[in-house]
C-alpha cells in the first residue's frame, strides 16, 4: 500500500518517522507541534509493518530542508490535474495531507483530486492556539488585515508570519519590523527591517530575551498552532504585548481531521485492514 503524506510540517516528518519505522518512530525529536506525544509510538506499530511504502512530498519553498525518512519528492504537481495524473501513476492509496494549517491550496487540491479517485484522505491538523487571562490577542482573516490593524497597536513589530507573508506589510513605511524565516525574505517587503534567520524550536526564556532586546510592541503571527512556536505567545503575554494573529482558512468540507500524528496512523491502520 502506498501512502502519500502531503507535508511541510513537523507532523508530517514524523508520522514517516511512525510509518517507516513502525514502533520506534514515536520520538519527540523536532517536535513542532506538542500533538505527537509518547502514544505515536504505538501508534507506529500498528501500520508499521512490511508492505506500507511512505512517499512525502515537499512543495520545495525551504533551501536545506529537514528531509522526512522514506521516498521523498518535492515541488508542485500541476494543481489539481497533476496531483490526480501523480496519484495514479505512483498508485497512491492513501493521503494524510500534513500540510500546514495555512497552505490552503494544496489542502484544496488534495481535496479534490481524491475525491474524483475515491482515495481515502485525512488532514492531519494540529489544534489552534487560545489565548489565557490577561491576553490581548486581536483575530484577524488576513494578513492584509493584519497590517490594517497595526498602527492602532505598536511600531516596533515581531513578524512571524513567514517570509511569504511580508508583502502584506510592504506599505508601512512608519513601522520597524523583526522578521525570523528559516531562508532570507525577498521583497517586496517593509522598508524598515531587521531579518532574524533562525529555525525553531525556540525556548520561553529566549523569545522573552529577543522581545525585549528589540524593544517590540506589537507581535504578528498566524494561528499555526504547535508546541514549538507557542513560546512566542507566551512571552508577548507576559511582557502585556499585544498579538495580532491571522485566524486559519477552513480545512475542506467533508475531508476527516486527526489532530496527532497518533491519531492520523490509527486512521491508516483502519484504511489498511478495510
Ligand atoms: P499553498 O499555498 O497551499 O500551496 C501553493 C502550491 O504549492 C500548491 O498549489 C502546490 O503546487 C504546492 N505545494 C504546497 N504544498 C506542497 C506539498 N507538500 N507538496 C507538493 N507541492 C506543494 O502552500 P504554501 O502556504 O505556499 O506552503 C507551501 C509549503 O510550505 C506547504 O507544504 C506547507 O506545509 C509549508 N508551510 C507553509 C506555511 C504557511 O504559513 N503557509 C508555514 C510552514 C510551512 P501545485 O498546485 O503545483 O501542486
Amino acid at each position: 500500500m502506498r501512502v502519500l503524506i502531503l507535508g511541510g510540517t513537523g507532523d508530517a516528518r514524523r508520522l514517516a518517522e511512525v510509518l517507516t519505522a513502525g514502533s520506534a518512530g514515536g520520538s519527540d525529536a523536532g517536535d513542532s507541534s506538542g500533538s505527537a506525544g509518547a502514544s505515536a509510538g504505538s501508534a507506529g506499530s500498528a501500520v508499521g509493518r512490511p508492505g506500507l511504502a511512505v512517499v512525502s512530498s515537499l512543495a520545495g519553498r525551504v533551501r536545506s530542508p529537514v528531509l522526512p525518512p522514506g521516498e521523498v519528492r518535492v515541488g508542485g504537481f500541476g494543481g489539481v490535474a497533476g496531483l490526480r495524473a501523480y496519484l495514479r501513476a505512483e498508485r497512491i492509496a492513501a493521503v494524510v495531507d500534513a500540510t500546514h494549517p495555512f497552505a490552503a491550496t494544496m489542502s484544496a487540491s488534495a481535496a479534490a483530486a481524491t475525491t474524483e479517485l475515491g482515495i481515502p484522505l485525512l488532514v492531519l491538523r494540529r489544534p489552534g492556539w487560545t489565548p489565557g487571562d490577561g491576553d490581548r490577542w486581536h483575530w484577524v482573516p488576513t494578513l492584509a488585515a493584519a497590517a490594517e490593524a497595526l498602527p492602532g497597536l505598536g511600531r516596533r513589530v515581531f513578524l512571524t508570519t513567514g517570509r511569504g507573508g511580508l508583502a502584506a506589510f510592504a506599505g508601512l513605511g512608519e513601522h520597524w519590523f523583526l522578521v525570523r524565516s528559516v531562508d532570507p525574505p525577498e521583497p517586496p517587503m517593509p522598508p524598515r527591517l531587521r531579518t532574524l534567520l533562525a529555525r525553531g524550536p525556540f525556548t520561553l526564556d529566549a523569545e522573552r530575551e529577543l522581545l525585549r532586546e528589540h524593544r517590540i510592541d506589537v507581535l504578528v503571527t498566524k494561528d499555526s498552532g504547535g508546541a514549538m512556536t507557542e513560546a512566542k505567545l507566551r512571552a508577548a503575554g507576559e511582557l502585556g504585548i499585544p498579538v495580532v494573529i491571522q485566524s486559519r482558512p477552513p480545512v475542506p468540507a467533508g475531508v476527516p481531521v486527526e489532530t496527532t500524528v497518533a491519531g492520523a496512523a490509527r486512521w491508516l491502520a483502519a484504511v489498511r485492514g478495510s
